[in-house]
């Protein structure tokens, strides 16, 4: 594909997956991840930067900061944005399936043939064996997606105690995907928490208001004696969170967390 020719669908779905996976105000030429994503679809990285910043003009959060200067994007690239907003998994999973073809087409023949066995030895009929592989393919590319837009847009942070380092943090969902599988790749519906602040959220222990202030379970009120507990928990009661640059936590989930899962 040479410069100058028009992108296709699965150009376009690929710079939209890297849309969600890089911080705001880093879409640029330099980037290492701008510069890989031109190599692998053999485009220049400005005109692959140029196109992340098409889909900044009709995100959102930029609308909302009002910033100008963007360019309208072509009537492909705004379809798939309307796509992606209307079903988060359909999207992102091909983009994804797109994109582990492309980098590693070995890998990605190695995990999808592993995931066969699996499913193989499931004492099921054959065909609901091939779902049940299926499932587990998208399962592990969504929890990737998931994590990787997450981690971009909370810039690698516990959003309550601000916990930089990356191998303690996970990107939580507010309403477990057990429950509501159509919200398990909406990045609305997730935080950037440390492994001590996840725990404590997914067990009700932890909330968040409707000014994006930290709860603290009254369950836990009777250890307010023992420092791990304070230094750890109480402190952070009614202390804001850290916002993310896009995609804040959507306050109808949160709303459903205090309700559903917190205990008060
Ligand atoms: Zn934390």
């Amino acid at each position: 594909m040479k410069k100058g020719k028009l992108w296709t669908r699965d150009e376009l779905l690929l710079a939209l997956n890297l849309y969600f996976k890089i911080p705001f105000g880093q879409f640029d030429q330099h980037n290492p991840k701008v510069i890989n994503l031109a190599k692998l679809i053999d485009r220049t990285s400005s005109s692959v930067a140029m196109q992340l910043s098409n889909f900044a003009s009709l995100d959102p959060y930029h609308q909302n900061r009002g910033v100008s200067g963007l360019r309208p994007p072509g009537r492909l690239a705004q379809q798939l944005w309307e796509e992606v907003q209307s079903d988060w998994e359909y999207v992102i999973l091909e983009s994804e399936n797109l994109l582990e073809t492309l980098m590693q087409p070995q890998a990605k023949a190695e995990a999808d043939k592993n995931l066969s066995e699996i499913a193989d030895k499931l004492p099921q009929e054959k065909q609901s064996a091939l779902t049940e592989k299926e499932r587990l393919v998208k399962v592990r590319l969504g929890q990737r997606f998931f994590r990787d837009s997450i981690m971009a847009n909370y810039r690698e942070r516990c959003c309550v105690c601000g916990m930089p380092i990356t191998e303690l943090l996970i990107a939580s969902h507010i309403i477990p995907w057990k429950d509501r599988e159509d919200l398990r790749l909406n990045p609305s519906n997730g935080l950037s928490l440390c492994a001590l602040h996840d725990k404590a959220f997914d067990r009700g222990l932890l909330s968040i208001d409707d000014d994006y202030r930290v709860l603290v379970s009254s369950a836990i009120y009777h250890y307010f004696l023992h420092e791990a507990v304070k230094n750890g928990l109480m402190i952070y009661n009614t202390h804001p969170i850290l916002l993310p640059d896009r995609f804040a936590p959507a306050k109808e989930f949160l709303y459903i967390h205090r309700n559903q899962y917190f205990v008060q």
